[in-house]
């Protein structure tokens, strides 16, 4: 199914010649205020291609604008929903830069910063609605080869549609593009507990990303570095049982709060877990400690007490402090149980050289691994 419109010719802002490029309507429906951005992944891809992820039945606005002025041509596409946080993320080839941006309350702005110089032909660019959640632009005009692969969020995820049963497909392809796993020893699910195979369907959230590391603690120890190698190991771990993974990022990406969320809820996750760090000031080295956290309702806090439990039993001598209700977005949004662990402070003299040493984090991904897949079986 596609939806395909004329190129239109919008009111110049500027001087500038802005072409509006396609005005494609699939259910003119309405986000509700608070649902944050619309926007769950992107990706530009070396075939030459813009894809988007966003929720489904939204409307969506795309432009382009000659360079000049020494800067290159731009195009950029307009979505209800601001982001929680604008955002550069640096591109190459002949994409410079990709910015997210919120010209407005209520708009969540793509932008694709294209290298001075490089030809772009707007007569032939379309955004083209190809499912209700899912878009695509063909850079026409673009130099075979001068594009690289850029993107943020799991652009692989499951169509919004909820199924109520997943096959444990592979979503290997992710995770070996990251090429992130930090623990050299291949990883090995056994005597993690067995669940049936292709019944269940995780979420893994590893906290921050991209230009928001997280916490950063002792000798430069980062909390988005620990979170998305001991995530990445979780998910290979959880595929090795036969459950399916979804990953909010894969990468060094930021997302923001609002699409973590819209994944988990859209697939009918049976599990949500957000993977985090701790941090205080630097000079207070003497908190250590491990938690995790839940939002009450529902059976969240039995996933967070065999989280915490396994977390401890891998984490001897630094402080238990419980799995513990909270309000963090993630958990609070989340319709499926859901829990916030984090795993140690990376400004703890007891948990930062842990956290940095990657037999430490392997310890770690078999514990939450382990965790989730006690709650699955009960
Ligand atoms: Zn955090």
């Amino acid at each position: 199914m596609g939806f395909r419109s004329s190129v239109r010719r919008a009111r110049p802002l500027r001087q500038a010649c802005r072409v509006l490029l396609g005005l494609a309507v699939v259910l003119a429906a309405e986000l509700p205020s608070w649902a944050g951005s619309s926007l769950s992944a992107w990706r530009i891809g070396r075939d030459g291609n813009l894809e988007l992820r966003t929720s489904p039945g939204i409307q969506v606005q795309a432009f382009f604008e000659e360079g000049r002025d020494g800067l290159g041509p731009r195009v950029w596409v307009d979505l209800p929903g601001a982001p929680l946080h604008t955002r550069v993320v640096p591109a190459g080839g002949a994409v410079r830069e990709v910015r997210i941006g919120k010209p407005d309350y209520g708009t969540t702005r793509l932008v694709l910063e294209f290298q001075p110089g490089t030809r772009l032909d707007p007569r032939q660019l379309r955004l083209v609605g190809t499912a209700r959640d899912r878009w695509r632009m063909e850079l026409t005009g673009v130099a075979p080869g001068t594009l690289l692969a850029v993107g943020e969020g799991d652009m692989d995820g499951a169509p919004a549609i909820a199924q109520s049963r997943w096959s444990a497909r592979s979503f290997g392809s992710d995770f070996a593009s990251s090429g992130r796993t930090t623990s050299r020893r291949p990883l090995n699910p056994e005597g993690l507990p067995v669940v049936p195979r292709g019944r269940f369907r995780v979420v893994i959230d590893p906290g921050h990303g991209g230009p928001d590391p997280g916490a950063v603690g002792i000798d430069g120890l980062r909390e988005t570095d620990v979170v998305l190698d001991v995530g990445l190991q979780v998910a290979q771990l959880l595929q090795a049982r036969g459950v399916g993974v979804s990953m909010t990022r894969t990468s060094e990406v930021d997302v923001d709060l609002p699409p973590r969320v819209n994944l988990a809820n859209s697939i009918g996750a049976n599990v949500f877990v957000s993977l985090h760090a701790n941090a205080l000031s630097m000079d207070r080295p003497d908190v250590n400690g491990v938690e995790t956290f839940f939002f009450e309702g529902g059976s969240s806090r039995d996933l967070a007490v065999i989280i915490q439990d396994q977390v401890m039993a891998v984490s001897p001598g630094t402080p238990d402090r419980g799995a513990r209700p909270g309000r963090f977005y993630v958990i609070r949004r989340t319709t499926m149980p859901s829990v916030l662990t984090e795993m140690g402070f990376v400004t703890g003299q007891i948990d930062a050289p842990r956290l940095a040493d990657p037999n430490f984090r392997r310890r770690l991904a078999q514990a939450v691994t382990s965790g989730i897949l006690a709650y699955l079986n009960r």
